[in-house]
């Protein structure tokens, strides 16, 4: 079978890889030129871990290719991934589907056998049916197609593990056809008894929203229920690990900091009330995680100004930009809204990320980054842990008390033990606790 992915991102990426490593044959499609000639010269433009490898090997094999030609690829493809962007309408809440309909007006115009469109991008409920209109409005003669949903769950950073090992895999597809067609792409992952949730177009496009919805809110319950221990003098890391070894609850999602960021929940989730606006149904708990996360980053610069006694000329040093490890992503990253607050409060600032720094100061103009968590240390006036890369949990505490100004850690993910930080002779600040 050969199929197409257009959108060749984060989420567009790692789909065409790995199933080109479940042996089908794939055409990455984006309209940026440079990221697809990058990507021809072995150029990965994203930090994924293991990525890399997976693409050159499918590209050896011959299973994986990348174009800017939609046309040619849509007209060899049985299926057609949409995995373009959908960001926030800079307007209101709801998800821009510019470039969704974009790509299904081109489909249209290339359709030149029966294929399945599947959006693989997060899209409000009723984009399939408009993808469906838009290209009967557009296509010449009255070649069938189906419209499929197939929402993703990955999470960057660990994204081809999820790809691979799904906890479940959505279908929402218009006829039998198409759904029979998507499972037969996803059949290798019968072997590990994935469950396939087949169901109905909308049903498919709001299982996505309700399920980052979802996990939002647990994020921004358990914020608040830090702030509460923080009043009351208990330990939200007690009170997370109580609560999650109930099955019911659940164990992930409990771990209290400076709010949840990323190319995803921020969006979704006002998006989700957005649609739900135009219904007439008000989201009263999406929109109360909304309006916790809102605040959770003032509360962690409060904390950074408290600790320190004022942030006027305070010199600061910030590990981690992304907006959370394992990825360079810094879209709606928590650590660059500090960075953003405690610059406008007049701090002095130096940063350091292992892979995130160029796009940081992309989006934050006149970033000063260190070389690495060390020289960011020296002359500070505090560390301020903001996301939680494995080489920041075993900083050399006793060097970096000989070379800060004054030793103080603010650790916005709770890494460390607060006794353990205490007894270096640190000042310490965290979450909760
Ligand atoms: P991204 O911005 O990394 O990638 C989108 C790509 O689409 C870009 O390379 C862009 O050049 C390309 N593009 C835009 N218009 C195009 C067009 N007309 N033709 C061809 N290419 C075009 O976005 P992403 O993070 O991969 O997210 C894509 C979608 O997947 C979004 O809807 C997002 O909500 C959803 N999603 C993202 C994640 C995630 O972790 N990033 C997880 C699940 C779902």
């Amino acid at each position: 079978m050969n199929i197409s992915i257009v959108g060749t991102g984060y989420v567009g990426l790692v789909t065409g890889t790995c199933f080109a490593e479940f042996g089908v044959a794939v055409t990455c499609v984006d309209s940026d030129a440079a990221k697809i000639e990058g990507l021809r010269a072995g150029r990965i433009p994203i930090y994924e871990p293991g990525l890399e490898a997976m693409v050159e090997r499918n590209v050896r094999a011959g299973r994986l290719e990348f174009t800017t030609d939609l046309a040619g690829a849509v007209r060899d493809s049985l299926v057609v991934f949409v995995a373009v962007g959908t960001p926030q309408d800079p307007h209101h809440g709801r998800a821009d589907l510019t470039y969704v309909m974009q790509v299904a007006e081109s489909v249209a115009a290339h359709l030149n056998d029966y294929k399945v469109i599947v959006t693989k991008s997060t899209v409000p409920v009723g984009t399939g049916r408009k993808i469906r209109e838009v290209i009967e409005k557009h296509r010449k003669g009255a070649t069938p197609f189906s419209v499929a949903s197939n929402p993703e769950f990955l999470r960057e950073g660990s994204a081809i593990e999820d790809f691979m090992r799904p906890n479940r895999v959505v279908i929402g597809a218009e006829d039998e056809r198409a759904a029979e067609i998507l499972k037969d792409l996803y059949r290798p992952l019968f072997l590990i008894e994935t469950p396939i949730v087949v169901t109905d177009l909308a049903s498919a496009e709001l299982i996505k929203y309700a399920s980052n919805a979802f996990l939002a809110v647990k994020i921004s319950y358990i914020n608040e229920i830090a702030r509460l221990c923080e009043a009351v003098g208990a330990d939200v890391h007690a009170i997370s690990r109580g609560m999650g070894l109930d099955n019911r609850i659940g164990r992930k999602f409990l771990h209290p900091g400076p709010g949840y960021g990323g190319s995803c929940f921020p969006k979704d989730t006002r998006a989700i009330i957005g649609t739900a606006e135009e219904h007439d149904v008000p989201m009263r708990i999406i929109s109360a995680a909304v309006a916790v996360n809102d605040g959770q980053c003032d509360l962690m610069v409060e904390k950074i100004r408290k600790v320190l006694g004022g942030l006027k000329g305070a010199r600061l040093g910030l590990l981690g930009l992304s907006f959370k490890p394992e990825t360079d992503d810094v879209r709606e990253s928590a650590a660059l809204k500090i960075i953003d607050a405690l610059r406008r409060a007049g701090a002095e600032l130096r940063a350091y990320d292992p892979v995130a720094m160029d796009r940081a100061r992309a989006e934050l103009p006149g970033l000063v980054c260190g070389a690495d968590e060390y020289d960011i240390a020296a002359g500070a006036d505090a560390l301020v842990l903001a996301t939680e890369w494995n080489q920041f949990r075993s900083l050399d505490l006793p060097r970096l008390k000989t070379i800060m100004k004054r030793p103080v850690l603010v650790d916005l993910r709770n890494v460390y033990t607060p006794e353990d930080v205490r007894a270096e002779g640190f000042v310490y600040e965290c979450v909760g606790r």
